[in-house]
C-alpha cells in the first residue's frame, strides 16, 4: 500500500515539498511502495504510461531523496500495475510472475503470451497489437473478421488476404493480431515481416550468395504476415524471390497475410502476375473510422492507461484528428504530458491549443527547422543530414523529416533533398516511426511539441 512504508512515505513528502503540485500529484502521490531490499526500492506506477514517465523523468529525484533520508544510495526501478505497451517490453521484466489465461475466445486473443510464445516473435513484433485491443467500427469490420478467420482457420479460402487502407489506420495492428495463431496451436511458425526486411535480406543474400538461407526462413513458415507490400514498386529482383516465395508458401497450404496502402490493381510498378496473386484471396480495406469508432478508441486507451480523460476532451481530439489512428492516439499521449508538464487542466480550453495539427504552419523553413532540431538535439547540421546511423542522431534526423512535413509544404522527395539526399521512401518511414512513437513515447511527444514551440516562435519573427 502507498505510504505504508515510512521510507517512501518520507521521500513522498520531502517530493511534496520541492515538485510542482501537478506533478508531484500526477506522478509521485499515485506510485505505490513494493518493495525496499538491499538499496533497491521498487515502486509500482499506475500504468506503463506513468512507469515511463517516472523511469525518465523522476528517477534521480528520487533516488537524491531517498539517499538524503537513508544516508547511503539508492536504486529506484519502477514496475506498472497494468500490461501495457512498454510492459510488455520492458527491460525489468525477468522475475515478474506472468499469468497465462490460456483461451480460445474470440475476442480475448493474447494479451500477454506464454514465454514460449514471446520467444517465437524475433521481429519485432508489438505485442500490443493484439484483436483485443482492436476497436472494430464499420470502416474495419471486415478486415477483422477476415484477419480473425486466418487466424483460426489458416491457410483455407482467404488465401492470400490482403489488407489495404491509408497510413495508420491499423494494418499492422491487425495484420500482427494474427500471432494469435500461436496461441491457438503453440507449434504454429508464426512470421511477421516488413517488405523492407524482406528487400534487404535478398539484396545481402545475392551479395552474399545466401539465397538458399533466406529461402529457409521465409519458406519454412505456416503463417506468413508481410507488410507494407507497396515498397515492391520498382525493386525487380525481389519482386522475382517474392513471387517464388509466394508461390512456394500458397502451395504447401502456409497462410499468407499481405497489409498495403492501396488496394492490388493500384499498386504501380509491381509485376502483373504478383498482382493477379494478391488478388487470389480476400481483399479486404480499412477506411478511415468514424467519430463514434475513433471516441471508442480515445476511450479505449484511456482505459488501458487508466488515465481519466473529461469526455469533453475525447470528444474533442476525436473530432480533430480524423484520418489518422496512429496522429490521434499521438494526441492523446501529448494531451496527458503537456498537461502534466504544464500544470495546466485537463480541459478542452488549455489543451487545445497545443493539439492543432498543423501548428507549426506553413511559413517556417526547411532551414530553420533543420537549425532547430540541430540546436535542440545538439547535432551538428552535417551531421544531421548524412547518412549517420548513430541513435541520437537517426533519432533527431527522423524528427527533422517529421517536424518538416509538418511544418512546410515541401514533397517528400523534397524533404529527403533537404537532408542529404535520402529517398522518399526514407522520409516516409522516418515520419512514420516518429509518429509511431508519438503515440506512446511521452519523452518523445514533449521533445517535438517543445521544437514545435521554438519553431512557432520563429515563425511568428518571419512576419
Ligand atoms: P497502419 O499499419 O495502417 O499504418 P497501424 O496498424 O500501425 O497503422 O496503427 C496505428 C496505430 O493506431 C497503432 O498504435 C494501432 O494500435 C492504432 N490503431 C489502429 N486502428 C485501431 C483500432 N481499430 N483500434 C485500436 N487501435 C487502433
Ligand atoms: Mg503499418
Amino acid at each position: 500500500m502507498q505510504a505504508t512504508n515510512p521510507i517512501w512515505a518520507e521521500v513522498q513528502q520531502s517530493l511534496q515539498k520541492t515538485l510542482s503540485k501537478p506533478s508531484f500529484e500526477t506522478w509521485i502521490r499515485p506510485a505505490k511502495f513494493n518493495c525496499f531490499e538491499n538499496g533497491l526500492l521498487t515502486l509500482i506506477a499506475p500504468n506503463s504510461f506513468s512507469s515511463d514517465w517516472l523511469r525518465k523523468n523522476y528517477c534521480e529525484t528520487i533516488e537524491k531523496a531517498a539517499k538524503k533520508i537513508c544516508g547511503h544510495d539508492v536504486k529506484v526501478v519502477f514496475k506498472s500495475e497494468t500490461n501495457t505497451s512498454s510492459d510488455l517490453t520492458n527491460e525489468d521484466k525477468p522475475n515478474e510472475k506472468k499469468v497465462h489465461h490460456k483461451t480460445r475466445s474470440f475476442s480475448s486473443n493474447n494479451q500477454n503470451n506464454s514465454p514460449k510464445n514471446q520467444f517465437k516473435n524475433p521481429n519485432g513484433l508489438n505485442l500490443r497489437y493484439v484483436f483485443k485491443r482492436f476497436v472494430v467500427g464499420p470502416n474495419s469490420r471486415l478486415a477483422h473478421a477476415a484477419a480473425l478467420a486466418v487466424a483460426e482457420s489458416p491457410g483455407r479460402e482467404f488465401n492470400p488476404l490482403f489488407i489495404c487502407g491509408g497510413v495508420g489506420l491499423g494494418k499492422t495492428h491487425l495484420m500482427q493480431a494474427g500471432h494469435y495463431r500461436v496461441e491457438i496451436d503453440p507449434e504454429a511458425k508464426v512470421k511477421y515481416v516488413s517488405t523492407e526486411t524482406f528487400t534487404n535480406d535478398v539484396i545481402s543474400g545475392i551479395r552474399r550468395d545466401g539465397m538458399m538461407a533466406i529461402r529457409d526462413k521465409y519458406r519454412n513458415v505456416d503463417l506468413i504476415l508481410i507488410d507494407d507490400i507497396q515498397f515492391l514498386e520498382g525493386k525487380e529482383y525481389t519482386q522475382e524471390e517474392f513471387f517464388h516465395t509466394f508461390n512456394a508458401l500458397h502451395e504447401s497450404g502456409s497462410q499468407i497475410v499481405i497489409a498495403s496502402d492501396r488496394p492490388p490493381n493500384q499498386l504501380s510498378g509491381i509485376q502483373e502476375r504478383l498482382i493477379s496473386r494478391f488478388s487470389m484471396g480476400m481483399t479486404a480495406d480499412i477506411q478511415p473510422p468514424d467519430l463514434e469508432t475513433r471516441t471508442a478508441i480515445l476511450q479505449k486507451k484511456a482505459e488501458q492507461e487508466r488515465m481519466s480523460l473529461p469526455r469533453d476532451l475525447i470528444q474533442f481530439i476525436a473530432g480533430r484528428f480524423t484520418s489518422n489512428i496512429r496522429e490521434l492516439e499521438g494526441a492523446f499521449t501529448r494531451a496527458v504530458a503537456f498537461a502534466s508538464i504544464t500544470g495546466l487542466p485537463m480541459t478542452v480550453q488549455s489543451i487545445a491549443p497545443m493539439l492543432d495539427p498543423n501548428s507549426v504552419g506553413v511559413i517556417v523553413t526547411p532551414k530553420q527547422v533543420i537549425n532547430k532540431v540541430s540546436d535542440f538535439f545538439k547535432v551538428s547540421t552535417d551531421e544531421l543530414i548524412s547518412s549517420s546511423r548513430r541513435k541520437p542522431v537517426s533519432q533527431a534526423r527522423q524528427i527533422g523529416m517529421y517536424l518538416m512535413r509538418h511544418g512546410t509544404d515541401l514533397s517528400l522527395p523534397r524533404i529527403g533533398d533537404e537532408f542529404g539526399g535520402k529517398d522518399h521512401t526514407t522520409v516516409m518511414y522516418a515520419i512514420e516511426q516518429v509518429e509511431k512513437k508519438l503515440s506512446i513515447d511521452p519523452n518523445i511527444a514533449s521533445q517535438v511539441q517543445k521544437i514545435r514551440d521554438l519553431l512557432q516562435i520563429d515563425s511568428r519573427k518571419n512576419l
